[in-house]
């Protein structure tokens, strides 16, 4: 399998990083094609416990070139400081290992300023935002009010463009917010530390690329958060501001004619949702707080306690159809071995009637959940790592959620470190 995505398949968190980290030894290149450093991966392996946001999770092996692509939102503050922390744990990153497109747009301080801004001015009615300036930053992509990397390059045409910028993001800032002005040399002086720093990474990434593919390279799309946060697809408007989706891999990287051999989808064995948006199969109270603790489940960017819940058969199968998965990696079986019954969510009640599929977004907060139950296994299984090993409730558990999402079940994750895992 040479061309293959790691997409999410629910609403993020489902242990992505894991798997790329994981897999990352069958491939040559790991490519980043959407999102920024508002989503988190933690993986863990044996240089230690790393929480990524930016960086491709291939940076930990020898060999393999990481690549941000177009698509990604290039936070070059954010990007520096995350590599100052990985640095320090003992990887090596370098212009060899790290690549960065010259097409992608940089995310600039006033994106995260005017993130705050506008989730200030919401209140109540705010989007969860995490604050890091994705949502402005791809909104001005859109406009075309941005500044390619590529453009370091070009300091007389940099410039130039910056002031073009700084007076128009001006009038939204102080006319619209009652903010503070940006100053040409406050910025500029950002651009000359970032700009230095970053520009032996900054190439054409997408011949890189295109060469690697010629030459028979494999290569891992890398996807950030899931099917459910996909800004066509998923719950407008808690969604994210760019495509989740495998689809958009070969946009977002620079090969934008590539087909993809595989699409792995990951699935969390229960729910888990960060922020705010309707939430189906969502529990509370002591029921919630015990799934929580189990699975650790807080934000790795935020630290933000998830909202967590059963499986939800319903967004699940949607998401493995949103991916066009070819197969699935289930995460996190280990963390529910202390029920007793297994909870799963397999239809929506809307408005008097049963559904098995995902409604449209407005509808959403009207939908109860259908749960039913299924035996546990109500023993320890992090240690298993043949499927014959696995007991039979856990096996049937895994077996049904295969047939109900209508996707093979090829990994089944059992802990957070590399060797975790069954492979079937
Ligand atoms: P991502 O953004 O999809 O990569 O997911 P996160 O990193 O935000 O969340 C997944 C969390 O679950 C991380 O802390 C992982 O170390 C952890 N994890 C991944 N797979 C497993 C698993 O199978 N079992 C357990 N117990 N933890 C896991």
């Amino acid at each position: 399998m040479s061309k293959c995505a790691i997409v999410g398949i629910n609403w993020g968190d489902e242990g992505k990083g894991r798997m790329v980290d994981l897999l990352t030894e069958k491939y040559d290149y790991v490519v980043r094609f959407q999102g920024g450093g508002n989503a988190g991966h933690t993986v863990v392996n044996e240089r230690g416990k790393f929480a990524l946001h930016l960086l491709p999770s291939g940076i930990f092996r020898d060999g393999v070139v990481n690549i941000l692509g177009n698509g990604v939102a290039l936070d070059l503050e954010n990007l520096y400081d995350e590599m100052q922390t990985v640095i320090s744990q003992g990887v090596d990153i370098t212009p060899a290992n790290l690549m960065i497109s010259d097409r992608a747009s940089l995310l600039l301080p006033w994106h995260r300023d005017l993130d705050g801004l506008e989730e200030a001015r919401l209140k109540d009615k705010k989007f969860g935002s995490t604050k890091q300036g994705i949502a402005p930053f791809y909104s001005d992509k859109y406009q075309k009010k941005t500044i390619l990397a590529g453009e370091l390059f070009y300091p007389e045409h940099l410039k130039e463009h910056l002031k073009d910028l700084i007076e128009w993001k001006n009038l939204t800032l102080t006319g619209v917010y009652g903010a503070e002005a940006v100053k040409f040399d406050d910025l500029w002086a950002w651009f000359e530390k970032y700009g230095s720093f970053f520009k032996d990474f900054i190439k054409n990434t997408g011949k890189v690329l295109k060469d690697a593919d010629k030459s028979g390279k494999s290569i891992l799309f890398e996807a950030q958060l899931g099917s459910l946060r996909d800004l066509d697809y998923g719950i407008h408007p808690y969604t994210t501001s760019s495509n989740a989706i495998a689809a958009y891999a070969p946009v977002g990287s620079g090969l934008p004619s590539l087909k993809l051999d595989e699409v792995v989808g990951v699935v969390k064995a229960y729910s888990t949702c960060v922020g705010e948006g309707p939430f189906v199969c969502e529990w509370f109270g002591e029921e919630a707080d015990k799934l929580r603790e189990a699975g650790g489940e807080y934000g790795a960017k935020t630290g933000r306690p998830r909202r967590v819940g059963p499986i939800d058969i319903v967004a699940t199968r949607y998401g493995v159809e949103c991916q066009g998965a070819t197969a699935i990696a289930l995460t996190k079986m280990d963390v529910m071995s202390y029920m007793e019954k297994i909870p799963v969510c397999t239809k929506y009640e809307l408005n008097g009637e049963l559904t098995d599929d995902f409604p449209f977004p407005v509808t959403l907060n009207e939908c109860k959940p259908v749960i039913e139950y299924m035996d546990g296994w109500n023993c320890d299984i992090s240690g298993i790592r043949k499927w014959e090993d696995l007991p039979e409730n856990a096996r049937k558990y895994v077996e049904y959620i295969e047939r109900e999402i209508g996707c093979h079940i090829k990994y089944v994750s059992l802990g957070p470190s590399r060797e975790a895992y069954i492979e079937r």
